[in-house]
């Protein structure tokens, strides 16, 4: 059994999962090869408790540094460039030379997309956004409050409503609640259009139970930075005291400039096997375009990354211990919905079901929350 080098690009949830299997199950004579810009891994669904100040930022996120212990060769490093056809990244620490690629490089926030939207407005959806936001809050003592969707897709679909119940829960244990209005825009048509319209429905009822004003069809096109007047392309206007966004998201630009796209907003590939047209490259995660039965493609979330990471690395390992090759992402998954008061709904089911996904939504229950809190504590010590 020759030699091989296995790169893995990004070590947030998909590379992390990846390399941590293929190192499991390959002998040291094969390379493992980790690449991130950054060095430290963040557990993105606490960055709601960390805005909060239920978290402090170091119980979010681990030393990717740590990962050599496990025998994976971690480099800190940008990724620059991906040549396909000469097998070769191109990193701010030089050449990568690789037998299997791996891409797991997420999506890219880019507030700038919308004219205003960065200097005028808050974001959880990175760990300094989160801090900035939950120092903002903290000396907050009324007035409008907008989340506000800039475009879909979005990592996590269940997100914005989570922050938002989230929100009113702590502005209620403030006693502010009274003083706060509030209010979600989305271009979406409802909360996670995906599921059937019931689903839906029985979250924009939790919204509306909360007196969070819900404005789906809304798509942001600019905000002034002086005073956050919103503008809406349906032509409606807003004022807010306080712009909570989730910024536009695109696909990472090194993987459109390798030609990953093929002309697809978002990376194509094999839904089963999650292979993209290259061969021995594979792309898993939020930067994968994964179809399903219905005109929506996969959401962009963690546990999805998390199944292909496993089924990719598998495989690969498979195929160089010449062992079998066949396992398949089911395209299942689940996602908690925190709503505060120690509760959590939970929404699940089988994106690859015919004709449409099929998701249900459990009522909000302590026993979600208490499950959520297990599987951070879990993924934060199991990978490290
Ligand atoms: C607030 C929030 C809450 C969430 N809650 C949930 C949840 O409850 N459940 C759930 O399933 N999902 C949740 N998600 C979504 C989940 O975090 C993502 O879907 C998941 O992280 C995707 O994994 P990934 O490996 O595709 O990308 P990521 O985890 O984003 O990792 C991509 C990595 O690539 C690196 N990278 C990118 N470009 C380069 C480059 N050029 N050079 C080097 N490195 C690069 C990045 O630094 C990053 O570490 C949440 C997300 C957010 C923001």
């Amino acid at each position: 059994m020759a030699e091989k080098t296995i790169v893995v690009l990004g070590a947030g949830v998909g590379g992390l999962v990846a390399a941590r299997e293929l190192r499991k199950r390959l002998g040291m004579e094969h390379r493992v090869v980790l690449v991130d810009r950054r060095d430290i891994h963040v557990f993105s669904p606490s960055l709601l408790w960390l805005m909060l100040g239920w978290r402090r930022p170091e119980q979010l996120y681990r030393d990717l540094n740590a990962l050599g212990r496990k025998g994976i060769d971690f480099k800190h490093t940008p990724v620059e460039g991906i040549d396909l056809a000469e097998r070769r990244v191109d990193t701010g620490l030089g050449p990568l030379h690789y037998d299997y690629l791996v891409l797991s490089l997420g999506a890219e926030l880019v507030p700038d997309a919308v004219p205003g939207l960065k200097d005028a407005g808050h974001t959880f959806y990175h760990l300094d956004g989160a801090l900035r936001l939950r120092e903002a809050l903290e000396v907050f003592q009324g007035g409008s409050v907008a989340v506000v969707v800039a475009s879909t897709p979005f990592q996590c679909p269940p997100a914005p409503y989570e922050a938002s119940l989230l929100l009113d829960y702590y502005f209620r244990r403030r006693g502010l609640r009274d003083r706060v209005e509030m209010r979600l825009y989305t271009p979406e048509p409802r909360p996670i259009p995906i599921a059937a319209a019931e689903v839906g429905q029985a979250v924009a009822g939790m919204l509306e139970q909360r007196r969070i004003a819900y404005h789906p069809g809304h798509r942001i096109t600019g905000v002034s930075p002086e005073d956050r007047a919103l503008s809406f392309e349906n032509g409606e206007e807003a004022g807010c005291d306080l712009l909570i966004a989730v910024p536009p998201h695109q696909p990472p630009p090194v993987a459109r400039e390798a030609g990953l796209l093929d002309g697809q907003p978002w990376a194509p590939v094999d839904r089963l096997t999650m292979k993209t047209k290259f061969e021995n490259v594979y792309a898993i995660g939020d930067m994968a375009l994964v179809a399903t039965a219905g005109p929506l493609p996969l959401p962009k979330a963690g546990v999805f990354a998390h199944a292909q990471a496993q089924v990719v690395a598998k495989n690969i390992a498979g195929e160089i211990r010449g062992r079998a090759v066949g396992n398949e992402f089911d395209g299942r998954g689940f996602c908690f919905l925190e709503t505060g008061y120690g509760k959590a709904a939970l929404a699940s089911g089988d994106f690859f079901a015919e004709p449409a996904p099929a998701l249900k939504l459990r009522r909000p229950a302590r026993l979600w929350h208490g499950a959520k809190i297990l599987f951070e504590q879990w993924w934060l010590r199991w990978w490290f």
